[in-house]
C-alpha cells in the first residue's frame, strides 16, 4: 500500500484519502464566452502521463485538507508535496497563532 504524508498530520495510508486528480486546473473566469467544446475540455479533459504527474489529494479520513503531491505515475513514488495557498485568511491567522 502507497504511503502518502499529509503535510498536516504526517505519513498515512492510501486508504486515508482520496484523489481529486490533476492540479493545476484553474477554472475559466468568463464562462460565459466558452463555446461547447472549450467547456467540455474544461471539465472533462486530463493528461494521463506516464512519469511524473501533479496531483490534489485530500485527507479524508483525517484532517480533510488538501494538498498537491507530485507522484510518478510508474513507480508511484511520490517526490514532493505542496499546499495551496489561499491568503491570509481569519482561519489561517488563527491556525498560525496555535502552532
Ligand atoms: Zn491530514
Amino acid at each position: 500500500m502507497l504511503t502518502i504524508e499529509c503535510p498536516w498530520c504526517g505519513p498515512r495510508a492510501e486508504s486515508e484519502f482520496s484523489c481529486g486528480g490533476e492540479a493545476d486546473i484553474a477554472r475559466p473566469l468568463d464562462t460565459d464566452k466558452l463555446t461547447d467544446r472549450e467547456w467540455g475540455e474544461y471539465l472533462f479533459m486530463r493528461k494521463n502521463p506516464r512519469g511524473v504527474h501533479r496531483e490534489q489529494w485530500m485527507h479524508t479520513q483525517g484532517c480533510r485538507r488538501w494538498f498537491m503531491a507530485t507522484r510518478d505515475t510508474v513507480t508511484y513514488q511520490i517526490q514532493g508535496y505542496e499546499t495551496f495557498k489561499m491568503g491570509n485568511t481569519s482561519a489561517d491567522a488563527q491556525e498560525g497563532n496555535k502552532q
